[in-house]
């Protein structure tokens, strides 16, 4: 039997709908600038036909559930909510076809990669890395997983709301890449493994949140997330 230094700490984890056993994490990969509309408001839009998607990672020490109450994060004054589709790989798979994307779906959550702007964007105009600006504790919020095991999500409205003022407005069916081009994609880089969650990017609307603020997003189909901001510790 291993023997460890310390208690190594558990698996960070997600509740499935409808299971009691609750679905180990095992990486969270995001896909950066997915929607046309959000490029833009970024200041860099996407021409599919001579750009690749990219990618950036969570730790998955970063996950926190929806519902929680979470601390507003040291080293920034622009913290941005950004709803987001979320994927979870079920089967492992490396160079998957696009056509055969769907049998690597375990399910769907919603999420929110919430982002240190101010320090993301100082990353991206020095060349740097986003690691500070979007690997923050407690940053990759989550749904419960439902199961949707063979299923290839094309469409449905993607909704966020601020203190019930809605925020983000969209639906799933404008993703640059869709879900099948994504699977496809990644997993030229990455072998890709059961728990793996992609957050598979964010429409429109991002903005800031203070202490105090109630963040509620929702994906038709799938289901709806909250979180609360707490203030600064
Ligand atoms: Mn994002």
């Amino acid at each position: 039997m291993m023997t460890y230094l310390w208690n190594p700490p558990a698996p960070p984890s997600l509740p499935v709908r409808g299971k009691a056993e609750r679905l180990p994490i095992n990486r969270i990969f995001c896909v950066g600038r997915n929607y046309h509309a959000h490029a833009v408001e970024m200041g860099r839009p996407v021409d599919k036909s001579a750009e690749r998607a990219f990618y950036f990672t969570k730790s998955p020490q970063a996950l926190v559930e929806s519902g929680a109450t979470v601390a507003y994060p040291p080293e920034t004054k622009n913290y941005h909510y950004e709803m987001e589709l979320v994927l979870v790989i079920g089967k492992a798979g490396f160079r998957i076809p696009a056509e055969q994307a769907h049998e690597h779906v375990y399910g769907y959550a919603c999420g929110l990669d919430m982002t240190r702007r101010d320090l993301q964007l100082v990353a991206r105009d020095k060349g740097r890395p986003w690691d500070t600006g979007k690997d923050v504790e407690q940053s990759a919020v989550c749904s419960e997983v439902v199961p949707m095991e063979g299923v290839v999500i094309e469409r449905g409205a993607i909704e966020l709301a601020v203190n019930g003022e809605t925020r983000q407005s969209s639906n799933v069916d404008k993703l640059i890449w869709n879900i099948r081009e994504i699977v496809a994609d990644l997993s030229l880089y990455y072998h890709l493994q059961p728990g793996d969650l992609i957050y598979t990017g964010t429409p429109e609307g991002v903005g800031a949140v203070v202490a105090g603020d109630r963040i509620t997003g929702r994906v038709e189909g799938v289901g709806e997330i909250a979180l609360t901001v707490g203030p600064a510790e």
